[in-house]
């Protein structure tokens, strides 16, 4: 019978300084376990560094390479869309370029497919050399993300993770722009289990994910997944208005039965500025929304791949 196939899916943005080392770590995995075939689909997320002639010019490498490169930079999460769009394996391990994860859990994570999931993904136990602002705003976002979306997203996972065809396939029937990968593949279902691993630092180079595309991405996981932040401005909005009509019947009182109603100029100040910036939040919260209706009626594509290139088919 001939071998399966598991593809490796790898998004690269400006990652020439790790690449070869990754490759290197990749092609030894990949001999390791042997009963499968493997390809490698590697994503040139519009690197403008040399990462795209460093991998152009691999010779002899083991596996068939297939290389994407985007016409620009879309993004971490259009690139990974496209390696599932370009792959052929029965499965396949979507992997950072940087070697924070190892590539050598994939072995763990075959296990489990073998045994029926369709989805492992990588939970992360300790995170080494990320600073603790990173740390500390993962933690917080992964909880939000939890508690405002309806879906059981996982705590503490990125997008490495293992995930089988019949997902693949469904992910492809995803029309929305809003790709938050680890997202849909936990609304997509079936039978989905952990493994857990340490995260290494980076291997070199430094993180490609700048603060502005940190919050983007936390902004579309949040808003793309459920409309709990709006219902919790009908909720607030009840909450308050509720409390401002035990105000009303106590201002009423001190200006009709008592005499000292001149004062209270704080009062008034903290009540304008405290609902006015509740005010402002929760329409930019509306804007937020508003605009991925305007993306998603768009319907431009998720990302433009400029040129296609299959390398050293062994
Ligand atoms: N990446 C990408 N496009 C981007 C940003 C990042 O393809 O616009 C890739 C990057 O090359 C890496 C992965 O996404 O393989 C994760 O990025 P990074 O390691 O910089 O993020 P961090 O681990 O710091 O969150
Ligand atoms: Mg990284």
């Amino acid at each position: 019978m001939d071998k399966k196939t598991i593809s490796w899916v790898v998004p690269c943005f400006n990652e020439e300084k790790v690449i070869l080392e990754t490759l290197k770590r990749i092609s030894k995995v990949s001999k390791k376990i042997n009963k499968y075939n493997w390809e490698l689909i590697l994503i040139n997320d519009g690197s403008t560094d040399s990462t795209k002639k460093t991998i152009l010019g691999i010779k002899n490498y083991p596996l068939k390479i297939i290389l994407l490169s985007f016409s620009r930079n879309f993004g971490h999460q259009q690139a990974v869309q496209a390696g599932l769009d370009n792959c052929t394996g029965s499965a396949s391990v979507i992997i950072d370029a940087d070697l924070q994860d190892p590539p050598e859990i994939a072995e763990r994570m075959i296990e489990k497919w073998e045994k029926g999931y369709k989805v492992v993904y990588g939970q992360r136990t300790i995170r080494r050399q990320e600073n603790i602002f990173k740390k500390f705003t993962a933690f917080i976002f992964y909880r939000l993300l939890n508690f405002f979306s309806g879906i059981k997203i996982p705590v503490d996972t990125g997008d490495f993770r293992l995930i089988d065809r019949t997902v693949i396939d469904e992910l492809q029937k995803f029309s929305e722009k809003g790709r938050f990968m680890r997202g849909l593949i936990a609304w997509v279902g079936f039978n989905q289990i952990s493994v857990l691993y340490e995260r290494d630092p980076r291997f070199a180079g430094v993180t490609k994910y700048s603060l502005r595309k940190m919050i983007s991405f936390a902004i579309e996981g949040l808003t793309n997944f459920s409309r709990r932040p709006l219902r919790l401005a009908t909720f607030m909005g009840f909450f308050f208005s509720s409390l401002s009509f035990f105000g009303i019947v106590y201002v009423l009182y001190i200006r009709l039965l008592t005499q000292n109603w001149v004062a209270g100029w704080a009062a008034i100040c903290m009540t304008i500025l405290l609902s006015s910036g509740i005010q402002l939040i929760f329409i930019g919260l509306l804007g937020e929304y508003i605009g991925n209706i305007f993306f998603e009626t768009k319907n431009r594509p998720l990302y433009i791949v400029e040129e296609k290139k299959v390398l050293n088919k062994k």
